[in-house]
């Protein structure tokens, strides 16, 4: 046999095997991830969204302060969510547009690589309730396989309480009622902080906008008192709320849709 064609063997081989392989992520059209362009880079770029960040942990230190004060008849328990809460999954945005993927596309590749960063505030906040004896659950939707994962990005990061009890990862269900009451079973919670309005109260799980916005406004003084809120503008329950929204549409489709939901003049 001689070298060329075992040269043009080899080749051939390795364009069959590379042809026959699966493809494993399917890419989607440009336009359906860069629907989030803006408001990934409004994360990572935009001095204001690290302003909102500090802005809602100074705020919930002035108010961990003043419950301190108060007396209390369990230990005192603050409850976080994590994802855009205290971790920064915006690489993870980033990656997905600039390779035309969409989630859940290499999430296990990004929560295996447990290299989050800590959102603006987030640590410091939650080192300072530690430092008052007020324990710190982290009730999350991140599935139980990415429970230890987490536990080390969290314990890397210097995050307090991050073990395997503090640390409460989805189990049967999105909604987080039944683990808050695990909570407030043995601790007073004087404070929740989320991304999403589903960390403060099930009430805002309801998938439509409008009974979203009504809840919202029925409860305006809870936000700064007891619930404290993190910008996200990239995903969210308020994205699957829209009227119309599905990622299971074509990308025509979907840009009309989020076109119809704007209120114009
Ligand atoms: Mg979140």
């Amino acid at each position: 046999m001689n070298k060329s064609f075992l040269f043009s063997l080899v080749l051939s081989v390795a364009i069959i095997l590379t042809s026959c392989q699966a493809p494993v992520n399917k890419p989607i059209p440009a336009n359906l991830a860069n629907a989030t362009l803006y408001a990934t880079l409004y994360q990572q770029q935009a001095s204001e969204y690290k302003a909102l960040c500090f802005q809602a942990f100074n705020l919930a230190s002035l108010r961990l302060e003043e419950e301190l004060l108060l007396k209390k008849s369990k230990p005192l328990a603050i409850v976080v969510d994590i994802d855009e809460t205290v971790l920064d999954n915006s690489p993870y945005q980033a990656a997905s547009i600039i390779g035309n993927f969409n989630y859940p596309i290499q999430w296990s590749e990004w929560m295996y690589s447990a290299s989050a960063e800590a959102v603006p505030g987030a640590q410091e906040f939650l080192s300072y309730a530690a430092a008052k004896k007020v324990e710190v659950f982290y009730i999350t939707n991140r599935k139980e396989e990415f429970k230890q994962v987490t536990i080390k990005n969290l314990n890397e990061t210097n995050f307090p309480f991050a073990d395997s009890i503090h640390v409460m990862t989805r189990t049967t269900s999105n909604d987080k009622e039944e683990r808050r009451q695990q909570v407030l079973a043995k601790y007073d919670i004087v404070l929740f902080v989320g991304d999403n309005l589903g960390d403060f109260n099930s009430i805002f799980d309801e998938t439509d906008a409008s009974v979203r916005t009504t809840q919202t406004i029925e409860n305006r003084k809870e936000f700064g008192k007891r619930w404290i809120v993190l910008p996200n503008a990239c995903y969210g329950t308020w994205l699957n709320a829209l009227p119309g929204y599905s990622n299971k549409i074509s990308t025509d489709s979907l840009m009309i849709i989020l076109k119809n939901n704007l209120k114009g003049f």
